[in-house]
């Protein structure tokens, strides 16, 4: 089955992007996924197809209008998620986009401007989801993100069967560093276990290498994966 993406934009221009490309792109072509981008201004209201208004209680800035988001919502709503993306949502997880890849698809709605009306997410259930903690201008790039995050999971979209499941956020632990050929190069050679051939020593040698990355770059995903019951090394 199709897995469905909508998408709720004042620049549909913008899609699909980089997602026209590559694996996206190809499995795209092959009907593995499918995306539909609805431009909220056919929902505008007057002359100018008016999105947006100045912010109630003052401030810098326009807000985007409920009325103008319910009626674009209601074009494409239907059992997927509606997902607002947005810097005050919750932090995007690879477990949300797993859910998410094994469901029918989403609808993405993306703000501008200082953002949307609060009673449209709320009469509409929305989630609401962002991708990190900094500002973009727009929704558009954190709806592509999420986008290329779920559709390398679904089925056949990626080359080898089991990439997924060693690397990063798949466990709580960072995915080991990665070397290929030639062994030796500008004086530094692979770390030797990953040519000894010795295939439980290598996967020994990862799982430390994963340890290691982890408690240094992410203190709090190393304390998880020690909390699920794994030994410190
Ligand atoms: N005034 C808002 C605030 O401080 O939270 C920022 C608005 S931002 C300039 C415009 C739009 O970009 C937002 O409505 C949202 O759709 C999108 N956006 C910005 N940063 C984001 C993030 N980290 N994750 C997801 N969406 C984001």
């Amino acid at each position: 089955m199709t897995w469905r993406a909508d998408v709720l934009t004042i620049f549909p221009s913008m899609f699909p992007g980089p997602l026209g490309d590559s694996l996206a792109g190809k499995a795209m072509e092959a009907g593995t996924w499918a995306l539909q981008v609805t431009d909220i201004r056919d929902f505008g209201l007057g002359r100018h197809r008016s999105v947006d208004d100045t912010p109630f209680g003052g401030g810098a800035g326009m807000v985007m209008r409920p009325d103008v988001l319910d009626a674009a919502i209601s074009s494409v709503a239907d059992e997927r998620p509606l997902i607002v993306l947005t810097p005050r949502g919750a932090p995007l997880t690879q477990k949300r986009v797993q859910q998410l890849a094994q469901g029918p698809g989403a609808i993405l709605l993306c703000g501008r401007f200082e953002g949307i009306d609060q009673r449209v997410i709320e009469a509409r259930q929305a989630e609401e989801i962002s991708i990190g903690d900094y500002v973009l201008s727009g929704g558009e790039i954190a709806a592509l993100v999420l986008l290329d995050a779920a559709i390398r999971l679904l089925p056949g979209v990626m080359g080898a069967a089991d990439s997924a499941v060693e690397e990063s956020f798949s466990s709580p632990l960072l995915e080991y560093p990665h070397y290929t050929r030639p062994a030796v190069w500008a004086d530094r050679a692979v770390p030797e276990t990953l040519t000894s051939g010795n295939h439980a020593a290598i996967a020994a040698w990862r799982l430390d290498a994963a340890r290691q990355t982890t408690k240094i770059r992410r203190p709090d995903l190393y304390n998880q994966y020690i909390a699920s019951g794994a030994q410190a090394p």
